[in-house]
């Protein structure tokens, strides 16, 4: 009878041990976040797109606000868009919905043909209904021409307007809370609780306690930033918006009070994203960090469109 040496038997007790890891991650794979575009406001720029991030795990992807061009940036970070399984709108902004109607719309014509569930502020409901009726004609055409499922019965909407569960699956439990947005209400920041790491995303907001709550001990709060010294330039080069210099600082948080903002929560991480302005050459990547970091003991991570944390 052969004897197995004791290099062997490690190897094969090695290998036991990797296979049934390997296994235990397919059941439970990390929980990735990308971050789709990091650009504030809803003018479109060359150096980055609009607001969106899109979680990731166990084969099903969360997209967390639809601005512009977010459907190739999903497919620039290499996420199948027939892997998409839940939408979220943090709130009724441009450069937050312009292409939520196109991400279900063009992801189904990708090949999509599994449920979608959105969720965010009225009027969701209307905005979704209006869309698909906007483009029935090509809706119909490929449905006859192509033979494809209808879109509209896989999107079930949902409309969130107040603190609290949005949903939970096996992979993620979302709780919304309402941040600090006027005249946009309802307004709202998603935390996304997986099983190895909470997320945070704060939308767009001025310093909010209830965002503060919400982070409370998350591994990782991507939180929108201004640079208040360079607004004045930004509302320059936007012609037809008298107001838009006092609009954006009654909405918008600075980098020093992200910081701020992410060490009253006691986040590990605080990802800065949603740059306004996103385009100031005068603004430094180094300028955002120090200023977060100035008053966060954890750690600043600059965000960039499809940079994944
Ligand atoms: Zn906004």
């Amino acid at each position: 009878m052969p004897t197995i040496s004791r290099r062997g038997f490690l190897a094969t007790a090695i290998s036991g041990a990797a296979v049934a890891r390997c296994r235990s991650i397919n059941v439970q794979s990390r929980t990735r976040l990308i971050l789709l575009g990091t650009g504030g406001g809803p003018r479109p720029r060359k150096a980055s797109s609009a607001s969106a991030q899109v979680i990731v795990t166990n084969d099903a992807a969360y997209v967390i606000d639809c601005g512009d061009g977010v459907a190739r940036q999903l497919v620039l970070a290499g996420v199948p868009l027939t892997m998409i399984r839940h939408i979220f709108i943090t709130h009724q902004h441009s450069d937050h919905n312009a292409d939520y109607g196109n991400l279900m719309w063009l992801a189904w014509a990708a090949g999509l043909s599994t449920r979608v569930d959105t969720w965010g502020p009225p009027p969701l409901e209307k905005m979704t209904t209006l869309f698909f009726e906007m483009n029935a004609y090509d809706i119909d055409t490929r449905i006859s021409n192509e033979g494809r499922v209808s879109v509209v019965p896989l999107v079930h909407v949902h409309e969130i307007r107040d603190n609290g569960a949005v949903m939970s699956d096996s992979n993620v439990k979302v709780t919304a809370a309402l941040v600090d947005h006027p005249p946009v209400v309802p307004a709202f920041g998603y935390r996304f609780d997986a099983h190895d790491r909470s997320i945070v995303i704060s939308g767009d907001t001025a310093p909010s306690d209830t965002l503060v709550k919400l982070a409370r001990g998350a591994d990782v709060l991507v939180h929108s930033v201004m640079y208040p010294p360079a607004i004045d330039r930004l509302v320059g080069r936007v012609p037809n918006a008298a107001a838009l210099k006092q609009s954006i600082l009654a909405h918008q948080t600075s980098a020093e009070d992200a910081g701020r903002i992410a060490e009253a929560a006691g986040v590990k991480t605080l990802v800065l994203s949603h740059f306004v302005p996103a385009d100031d050459s005068q603004v430094t990547d180094q300028m955002w960090t120090d200023a977060a970091q100035s008053r966060f003991r954890g750690k600043v991570v600059l965000g960039k469109d499809l940079l994944e944390i």
